[in-house]
This record gives C-alpha cells, sequence and structure tokens, in this order.
C-alpha cells in the first residue's frame, strides 16, 4: 500500500498529456487549481489506509506475503469479507462525503473481479488469461490508481451507427502488429482521466458488427498518443469557505483520445472475441462488484444529505412544518432503502466459478436504479428547505470586509452566528446548486450508464415467471 505521498509523486512524475481550457499542462499536476484539491483529497485517502491503528480494516495479506495489500483487491471469499469491503469502503468514502465517485477502490474491485476470472479470460487465449491476472497482480503489488472509459463518443447514438463509421471517431483498432495493436479514436468520460496511473479500457456497450471495437486492456496514462482533454474545472476558487465541496472533490472529468496508441500485447486481455465479451458480467461479477462499492458510497452520501438538511432546519427553525417534516422523511427513507439493498445483497451472495463471493445482484441493481431518481429528489430537496438562503452566501471576503457587521447582524441564524450559516449553507448550496452540485447530480444519474437503457435490461433481466406462474394458479383455484 502507498501513502499520500507516494501517490503525489507518483502522478507528477508521469507526466501524462492533460489538456484544459486550450492549453497542455506541464509541470507538477498536483499544483495546478484545477487539480490541486482532488489530488490532496485522494493523497489523504492513501494516507488514512497506511496509519497503523486503520490497518486492520484496510490491509490483508496473503499467505507468501507479509506485507499489506489494500482491501479493494481482495477477494471476497465469505460473508465476513464482504462486510469488511463494505465497511472500509464506507469509511474511505466519508472522509470526502461521498462526492468522490472515482475514489481508487471503484477501479481496483473491477481489476479484482477481472484478475478473480483470468481463466475466462484465457479461453479465448492463454496469454490474455495471464495478462490480466498479471495486470491485476501488478496494480495490487503497487497500489495504482486506475481510471476507465467504457463509451463511444456521442457523435451518432441511432442504431445504425457502427455501419457507417468512415470518420473514426468511436476508438477502434486500425492496426495489429507482432508489438501489439494501435487504437485510433476516442471515448468518454475518464473521470480523473489523466490523474491516475493507468487507464483501463473495456468494449463499450451496444451492439456492433465491426471486432475491431471489441477490445479490454490496460496501460500506464503516459502511454504515447494518450491525450486526457479536460473539460473545465467546477473549482473556481481555492477557498474552502466560499467552495467546501468543490475546492476538495472536483474531479474532473476527460475525453480520451487515442492518437495511433500502440497497446502491446502484454496489456491486451480481450480482444474481438463476441462470447467473450457477451459472457463477461456472468463469469466475472464484475458490475455487480461496482455497484456494491457505488452503493455503499452512496448510502454514506444520503448520510451527509441528511445531516447537513437537519442542521440547516435548525439554523432557521423550520422542522416545526409538516412539509418539511415529510421532506426529511424521504431523505431517511432513502438511506434506509439503500442501506438494506446493500445488506441484502451481502446476505444472498453466492460463490462463483473462480471462487470470488459476489454479492447478489438483484437488490444492488435495484439500488441503481432507485437512486438514479432519488438523488435528484435530495437535491430538489436541499433547494425548496434552503430558499433563498442557498444565494445569500457572501464569500469568505466579504465577511473580512467592511460590510462584516452587516452580515454579522442580518446574517444570523437562529442558533448559528452568521458566518456558521454561511458556511452551513455554503456546503448546501455546493452539493445543490453550484456547477459541482449540477455535475453531481449528472454523475449520480449516468455514472453507471444510461438509467433508461439500464431499467430495459433489468427488467428483460428480471425472473418474473415464479409471479406469474402465482397469478396463474390464483386464477384456476378460483375457477375450480
Ligand atoms: C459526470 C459523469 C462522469 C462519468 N464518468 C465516466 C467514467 O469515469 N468512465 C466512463 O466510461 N464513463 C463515464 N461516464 C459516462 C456514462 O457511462 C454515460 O454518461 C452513460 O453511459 C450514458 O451514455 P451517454 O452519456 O453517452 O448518453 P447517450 O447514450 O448519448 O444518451 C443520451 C440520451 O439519449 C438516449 N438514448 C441514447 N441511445 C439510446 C438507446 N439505444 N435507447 C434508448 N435511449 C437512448 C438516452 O436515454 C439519453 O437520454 C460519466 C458520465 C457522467 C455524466
Amino acid at each position: 500500500m502507498i501513502n499520500g505521498k507516494e501517490y503525489i509523486e507518483r502522478i507528477d512524475a508521469l507526466q501524462n498529456e492533460v489538456w484544459i481550457e486550450g492549453g497542455k499542462c506541464t509541470g507538477k499536476l498536483s499544483e495546478l487549481t484545477p487539480f490541486k484539491g482532488i489530488i490532496k483529497s485522494k493523497a489523504a485517502l492513501y494516507d488514512y489506509q497506511s496509519q497503523p491503528e486503520n490497518k486492520k480494516l484496510f490491509q490483508y495479506s496473503t499467505s507468501d506475503r507479509k506485507i499489506g495489500y489494500g482491501f479493494s483487491y481482495h477477494q471476497p471469499k465469505t460473508v465476513e469479507d464482504l462486510t469488511k469491503r463494505r465497511l472500509a469502503t464506507q469509511e474511505w468514502a466519508r472522509l470526502s462525503a461521498g462526492l468522490m465517485g472515482r475514489s481508487p477502490d471503484y477501479m481496483n474491485t473491477l481489476l479484482m473481479t477481472l484478475g478473480m476470472a483470468a481463466p475466462h479470460f484465457a479461453q479465448d487465449q492463454k496469454a490474455f488469461g495471464d495478462n490480466i491476472k498479471r495486470l491485476y497482480e501488478k496494480a495490487r503489488d503497487e497500489d495504482l490508481s486506475i481510471t476507465h472509459t467504457f463509451i463511444n463518443p456521442q457523435v451518432n447514438r441511432s442504431l445504425g451507427q457502427y455501419f457507417d463509421d468512415t470518420n473514426v471517431t468511436a476508438a477502434k483498432v486500425i492496426e495489429e502488429n507482432k508489438e501489439g495493436i494501435v487504437i485510433q479514436g476516442a471515448r468518454l468520460l475518464a473521470t480523473q482521466g489523466g490523474l491516475t496511473d493507468e487507464l483501463l479500457v473495456l468494449p463499450a456497450g451496444g451492439y456492433t458488427l465491426d471486432d475491431s471495437y471489441l477490445f479490454g486492456f490496460m496501460i500506464p496514462s503516459n502511454t504515447k498518443g494518450l491525450k486526457f482533454l479536460c473539460r473545465e474545472s467546477f473549482c473556481y476558487r481555492d477557498s474552502r469557505f466560499d467552495h467546501p465541496l468543490a475546492s476538495q472533490f472536483e474531479e474532473s472529468d476527460a475525453i480520451v483520445v487515442f492518437d495511433h496508441v500502440l497497446v502491446p500485447w502484454e496489456c491486451v486481455f480481450l480482444y474481438k472475441n463476441v462470447q467473450i465479451v457477451g459472457d463477461m458480467e456472468e463469469a466475472t461479477g464484475m458490475y455487480t462488484f461496482l455497484q456494491f462499492q457505488a452503493i455503499c458510497r452512496q448510502v454514506v452520501k444520503v448520510e451527509y444529505i441528511l445531516g447537513l438538511c437537519e442542521l440547516m432546519g435548525e439554523a432557521i427553525q423550520i422542522q416545526e412544518y409538516e412539509h418539511i417534516k415529510l421532506k426529511m422523511s424521504e431523505i431517511i427513507t432513502t438511506l434506509e432503502i439503500m442501506k438494506a439493498l446493500l445488506v441484502a445483497s451481502e446476505v444472498n451472495s453466492q460463490v462463483n466459478q473462480f471462487g470470488t463471493l459476489v454479492p447478489d445482484s438483484k437488490p444492488l441493481k435495484a439500488a441503481i436504479q432507485y437512486f438514479s431518481v432519488a438523488y435528484p429528489r435530495l437535491i430538489e430537496i436541499i433547494q425548496m428547505l434552503g430558499a433563498s438562503g442557498l444565494i445569500s452566501i457572501p464569500t469568505e471576503k466579504d465577511f473580512n470586509s467592511e460590510i462584516q457587521e452587516d452580515l454579522a447582524n442580518y446574517l444570523q441564524g437562529a442558533n448559528v452566528n452568521a458566518k456558521e450559516r454561511v458556511q452551513l449553507f455554503r456546503m448546501a448550496w455546493d452539493i445543490g446548486m453550484s456547477a459541482f452540485g449540477s455535475r453531481q447530480t449528472q454523475f449520480e444519474r449516468f455514472f453507471f450508464g444510461d438509467p433508461v437503457r439500464l431499467s430495459s435490461i433489468h427488467y428483460n433481466r428480471y425472473f418474473t415467471q415464479p409471479y406469474v406462474n402465482m397469478v396463474l394458479d390464483f386464477l384456476n383455484e378460483r375457477e375450480e
């Protein structure tokens, strides 16, 4: 396991090709305003896992090694293992109020599921199985951080798009040689793109008859020809008072461009095999584990929202009103539903063919579906509770200026002074209204995929026959 300093030094040394606001980043990424907050917050996670008192929860060892590995690389085999994974994930998530969608455990977890299912990839070529196992072990041994791109550019989403790809937009293989495969084109949307050690790529969803889009590999973020094109930063100022959340957890999102990127064969674990791709989730449990991680984090996020709304209510004394109680109850209901679904997935987990104990996917799928709708509603509740309080939010500079007495008088709360009240409402604004907060809402709606298509898949794969039989039996009994 690494600590924060090691993580920062490693990212700075990579010199990844990162572009933002018309310029290519030079120097240390950890010192640039758009990225320094999130890099520091990630470093804090690595420091936390390294502290002696946290080792029990955050480390595990294998029989052949004395030194501990990070918890998210661990292959769970018992329900206790899954519970420990949940507790560690949530303890990390609490350090970012559940706002860091891509804490390192997200992708490490994915790599664990792929690495443990190496024989699945070896069915095509033995080397592919060896490669994913080695990539997993390397990431585990070096405690690497990873980002990913699973989506093709949003150029043309009509069903026939792949049949006319005369201009290469979606990343595809344009050459295959002795050293590896050459990739040209782009992919969406790597959160923390350029700020991690490695990039993991899997086939984008949807249908294609063209197998040059079917590949899975992991390469260092500084591979030649790899460019990360970042959106503008939503952290406009460093001040923790003014931007309590964005200043720390603005993750950045990047379009990934592959400009004739040579991916060495030893980094490839999946190639032009529809069957391997089609059976991948079933064999590895990868999406189920990603959902498990995500829902652990989302529970923490709702805990913070509940605490925040309670404090806002107290600050301006609105808790006595029925509709406020109703809204608070909605938040509590969301929290309890998410917690229950998470635990249900642990209780009904099953060991797969590779010895990994996989959580039950049914409650996790339900939670992902539910949260993409529940989260925007929680944000709406914050807006309804805060009203103009989310707008009357002077900055730290205002509180240090000539108008400070006016502010102290007119912005005080029922039980807090003006500065405390504004600090609280700034936090509510940053999660509910700022550019950072809006991006959070869009993230929770879409990060796991398009909720519309996910619900179709959810329905298509849900085994409804037992319930149909129940109704048929019921009707037949009546007739008799
Ligand atoms: C903040 C944020 C961070 C993200 N981070 C990552 C990341 O780190 N890595 C990563 O790989 N991805 C990431 N994503 C991408 C995410 O996976 C996609 O947004 C999601 O899969 C939806 O794809 P899309 O954005 O291309 O939307 P589109 O597929 O273009 O959909 C746009 C609209 O068209 C509709 N639509 C399109 N096609 C169909 C269809 N076939 N049937 C029905 N309706 C359709 C959709 O319902 C939607 O309303 C991120 C997204 C966001 C918003």
